[in-house]
């Protein structure tokens, strides 16, 4: 039969192609359930989806940063039966430390991480119970990496690793897959969100210097490895779909080929100075010159520093 997946943040970007892709799918294995904070944004998605909606896909309300809504979501499903949950939902943040309130950086670990804890709390229990289930996150190679100026995202992002990462040693004894994608740079409102912010932020706390880093040195590189590398939305609801359709799953799933020299960088010191070095002098010393490094990084073959991804293709 068929199989029911449900998907946070469907109203835009990944969350709303990976819903069409599997509700498009040829063979119709998919009943999708695309939920939203927002049913008034359902407009993009719906047309998108075209002929498939009403039959392999229907729209739900759903805030993962509510416990009330998380529950009465899972409750309108069907017997709470979920094969397969897509974890999508999340927001950036951007900028210097200095000017951003804890306020503001518990929002995003709201989202990104207690928003992914909470889904799976809700829907863990009736998949261990039936012995099978598959959770997808939507991580990001910031979940395994720091990156400058995206400290509390990738903090975010690394909180959910980690979780998840001891959580799939317990749900492996239930039958239950679990997970992660990671990709680089993803063309989205994501990226268009963060830059109109980031041009209205006036960074009250944060000293000259350090603003200047920021608009001056870090935005620049940051759009130059968005036109570089970025991937397109389709791109990973094609890769998440290899995931999900893989009789043996992964549990790290990396996308983009062209980043993965930027990841080994981890992998191949674990002092953290490889990385740590590599990040100041593509920065402060090949920052003008940023085209030419990525072009050298794109052409790196060096074995070491090939990692296994999933193609979209
Ligand atoms: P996006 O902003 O288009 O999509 C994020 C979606 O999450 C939006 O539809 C938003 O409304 C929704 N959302 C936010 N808070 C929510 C909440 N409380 N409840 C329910 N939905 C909520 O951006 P995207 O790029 O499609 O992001 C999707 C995921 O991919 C995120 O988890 C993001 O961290 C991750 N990601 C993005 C990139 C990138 O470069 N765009 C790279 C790696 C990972």
């Amino acid at each position: 039969g068929q199989k029911v997946v449900l998907i946070t943040g469907c109203s835009s970007g990944i969350g709303l192609r990976i819903a069409v892709t599997l509700a498009k799918d040829e063979k119709k294995r998919y009943h999708v359930i695309a939920t939203m904070r927002d049913l008034k944004k359902k407009d993009k998605l719906v047309e998108a989806a075209g002929d498939a909606y009403g039959k392999t896909l229907m729209l739900l309300p759903l805030d993962v940063c509510s416990d009330e809504s998380v529950r009465q979501c899972i409750n309108n499903v069907k017997d709470r039966h979920i094969d397969i949950l897509i974890n999508n939902a999340g927001v950036g943040l951007l900028g210097p430390v200095e000017s951003i309130s804890i306020e503001e950086m518990k929002k995003v670990f709201e989202t990104n991480f207690f928003g992914v804890v909470r889904m799976i709390k809700e829907v863990m229990p009736d998949m261990k119970k039936r012995r099978s289930g598959h959770i997808v996150v939507m991580s990001s190679v910031m979940g395994l990496q720091g990156v400058v100026f995206n400290d509390v995202y990738t903090a975010s992002k690394f909180a959910m690793e980690g979780f998840c990462e001891s959580m799939a040693v317990q749900l492996m004894k239930f039958n239950i897959r679990l997970s992660m994608i990671e990709p680089g740079p993803v063309h989205t409102e994501f990226e268009t969100k963060m830059m109109e912010d980031v041009a209205k932020m006036e960074y009250p706390g944060a000293d000259a210097d350090t603003v200047r880093y920021f608009k001056d040195v870090y935005l620049p590189s940051s759009i130059d490895i968005f036109e570089a590398m970025g991937q397109t939305p389709e791109d990973i609801a094609q890769c998440t779909k290899k995931v999900i359709e893989s009789s043996s799953p992964r549990f790290r799933n990396l996308t983009n080929s062209l980043y993965t020299p930027i990841v080994a960088l981890k992998y191949a010191d674990e002092t953290g100075g490889l990385s740590v070095n590599t990040f100041y002098n593509l920065l402060f010393n090949f920052g003008p010159l940023m085209h030419i490094t990525m072009s050298i990084l794109k052409c790196l073959t060096c074995s070491c520093l090939r990692r296994r991804t999933i193609s979209p293709n």
